[in-house]
């Protein structure tokens, strides 16, 4: 998985699973195109489960109480740093 992620394939720009840091997610990439991603629950070559995302906690947590987006988004938020402060 390490493999795939780090070494390719690549499609475009983008490898074909793209591990997701701020979501800490692992996607297979449609099209080159990281905006489609299928969210991948097990590794696909040994089935090991893989962490749970962090997908919707993401999107609650770059929010304000009324659910406008914090502007600007604080920088932890761009990166795995906010769930690992958080100990998710
Ligand atoms: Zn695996």
């Amino acid at each position: 998985m390490k493999d795939a992620v780090e070494g390719g394939p690549f499609l475009g720009d983008f490898p074909v699973i793209l591990y997701t840091p701020k979501w800490r997610s692992y996607g297979l990439v449609i099209k080159g195109n990281p905006r489609n991603q299928y969210i991948l629950f097990y590794c696909p070559f040994c089935g090991k489960k893989l962490p749970t995302d962090l997908v919707d906690e993401h999107f609650d947590a770059i929010r304000d109480d009324t659910g406008k987006p914090l502007d600007p988004l604080p920088e932890e938020f761009k990166t795995d740093e906010w769930w690992k402060k958080r100990r998710l």
